[in-house]
């Protein structure tokens, strides 16, 4: 089913991110994960894509097929263009177009210094205008960021570039990890002074264990707020507190960010069926309005 129809009929959407195995022999694994997830009705599960990632050997599209399979959720591949020709992107949307996924997130990717050759493709608008040109049948969603892309000279450029992503035929947002709803709401009260009118879907990534804070100050330049940062000091060396500390936190997030009418929700489940299950358990009472 197309993504885009969904929003039209649902007041908030619930989705998972989750990412496919790092070597070939750990697909039974991850399917294991898929079937507790699918358990859980997410509307849809999207697939993360390396920047720079094979057409060959590419378990993306191998992980939204088992996805698919599942009958019980529908797969968003997400898919780069950083280094890619437009040949290689074409190839790409018919794997997947052959196993029938025809949502996509179209993203960049960031950039590899092991990945030297020249690409296509200079921006995710890019890509996005092309997909809706060679598959115009296609749901074609793009990234937005509530602290502004860390390339970015200011907010207000970025916002202005976003802009040109919806226009290009992005039919929806998916934001980046933040972790101070005020943040959200700016953004949100911005993009839609700019023009976009587009369903932005909130990113939430429940930090289950201390080790994650790297990886997120890594990936986005959201703030921190002194509450979570109290717990991290606190709870942060303790596995379990640290697990139910970072559960409730994301869970009260994304109860406000309900409140507060948005779009949906997508969970960053860093691939753990159980930190989705429980915040799914959490607010599972506030999800079945209708537009
Ligand atoms: P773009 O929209 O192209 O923006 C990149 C930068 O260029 C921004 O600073 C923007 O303001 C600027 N810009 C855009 N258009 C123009 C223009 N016309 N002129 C001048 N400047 C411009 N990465 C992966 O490798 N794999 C994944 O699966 C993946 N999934 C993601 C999912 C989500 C929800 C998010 C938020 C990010 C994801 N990323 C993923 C990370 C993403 O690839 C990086 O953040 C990357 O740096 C930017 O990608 P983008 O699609 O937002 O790029």
């Amino acid at each position: 089913m197309n993504i885009r129809d969904m929003y039209k009929t649902k007041k908030h959407l619930f989705s998972f991110e989750i990412f496919p195995p790092k070597v070939a022999t750990a697909f039974e694994k991850v399917s294991g994960v898929v079937d507790e997830l699918t358990i859980l009705s997410p509307d849809f599960i999207s697939v993360t894509y390396g920047a720079g990632g094979s057409v060959k050997d590419n378990r993306t599209v191998e992980l939204c097929k088992i996805v698919k399979n599942s009958n019980r959720s529908e797969p968003m591949a997400h898919l780069t263009c950083v280094g890619s020709s437009r040949q290689e992107i074409s190839e790409l949307l018919d794997q997947l177009e052959a196993i029938g996924v025809t949502n996509v997130l179209a993203l960049r990717g960031d950039k590899n210094p092991n990945v030297t050759k020249e690409g296509d493709f200079r921006y995710a608008s890019q890509l996005t205008e092309y997909i809706k040109t060679v598959k115009p049948h296609f749901n074609v969603m793009g990234a937005c960021y509530p602290a502004g892309h860390c390339e970015s000279a200011s907010q207000k450029d970025d916002i202005i570039n976003l802009k040109r992503k919806v226009d290009a035929g992005a039919s929806g947002l998916i934001t980046q990890m933040f972790f101070d709803n005020e943040e959200f709401y700016r953004f949100r009260d911005l993009a839609q002074v700019a023009g976009i009118e587009v369903p932005i879907e909130v990113g939430i990534m429940p930090i289950t264990n201390s080790r994650q804070i790297e990886r997120v100050i890594s990936l986005s330049s959201a703030t921190m707020p002194a509450r979570l940062s109290k717990l991290l000091s606190r709870y942060g060396q303790n596995d379990k507190a640290m697990f139910d500390a970072g559960v409730a936190y994301a869970t009260e997030q994304i109860i406000e960010l309900l409140s507060a009418d948005v779009d949906g929700v997508h969970l960053y489940t860093m691939n753990n069926p159980l930190v989705a299950k429980k915040i799914s358990d959490g607010i599972g009472g506030l999800l079945g309005e209708t537009r």
